[in-house]
């Protein structure tokens, strides 16, 4: 059976939300993915942030909306319902972006 826990979002100092994070097997003992502090690697700004109650932060390189990233779309998105500003600001980060939308983008990448 399904377990839920709350999740929250955060970007650019901005409350975007809350959602809800299903339970994952795969995840092993704990069940829920852990929180999020996003870093960028260029600035250092700690720009955006998942709560997932109940569990820790672990930080992770992400580059800012400023250096080319921002976006907050954690992990596998199957087991998440995202919070409609969440989602909102996520489309027009894909919207706006001038490049190709690469997986880098959400991976922390390079330049
Ligand atoms: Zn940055």
């Amino acid at each position: 059976m399904k377990k839920v826990r709350t999740t929250e979002f955060w970007a650019d100092g901005r409350y975007l939300g809350p959602g809800r994070v299903y339970s994952n097997p795969r995840l092993g003992n704990s069940e829920f993915p852990f929180g999020i502090i996003y870093v960028c690697p260029r600035c250092g700004d700690a720009w955006g942030k998942v709560r997932v109650s109940l569990t820790r932060f672990y930080p992770r390189a992400r580059m800012c909306t400023e250096h080319g990233g921002g976006f907050l779309m954690p992990f596998d998105t199957s087991f998440f319902e995202f919070p409609r500003a969440m989602l909102k600001r996520e489309i027009s980060l894909i919207v706006s972006y001038e490049g190709d939308y690469d997986i880098a983008l959400l991976t922390g990448g390079a330049a």
